[in-house]
């Protein structure tokens, strides 16, 4: 297969990855995730090239690991995902909060031009799944009670 070839192949297959995570990949999870073999360096320039078309953005994880995930209304010339991301302290996975959240507010004097926060918690699947067990407990609790 020559190379053009080969790069096509990679970046149809580095999409659909992506495509199908619901939340973002770093760069292991995606070599992984990738039916076939296919080297780091591969991996890289691919995710680069759509970082750079609007494509796909980046996020930094608190620990300074690089995260990637689709964006939706992106340009070459323009990247414009303002939306939080949230990262689920219990199943360690980070998604992209699309829904419109309330502006930060600053002191006089600073203008926003990027506005995307980070923010650590528990995600919709953890925090009810925490509920089920605290349900649980509280209900065994109880019935150790009579
Ligand atoms: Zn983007
Ligand atoms: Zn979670
Ligand atoms: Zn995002």
């Amino acid at each position: 297969m020559d190379k053009k070839r080969r790069n096509t192949k990679a970046k149809h297959l580095i999409t659909s990855v992506l495509e199908n995570s619901n939340s973002a990949l770093c760069h292991e999870d995606i070599e992984k995730q990738i039916p076939e073999k296919m080297d780091r360096v591969t991996i890289y320039r691919v995710l680069q090239g759509f970082c750079d078309s609007g494509k796909v953005h980046k996020i930094i994880s608190e620990d300074g690991k690089t995260y990637y995930a689709l964006c939706h209304n992106c340009t070459e010339e323009k990247h414009q995902d303002n939306h939080p991301h949230f990262h689920c302290i219990a199943c360690d996975t980070i998604t992209c909060i699309e829904e419109p959240v309330a502006p930060q507010t600053l002191p006089h004097g600073y203008s926003a031009v990027v506005v995307a926060s980070y923010i650590s918690g528990y995600c919709q699947k953890c925090s009810s799944l925490m509920k089920t067990v605290l349900l649980f407990v509280l209900v065994f609790a109880g019935q150790n009670d009579f």
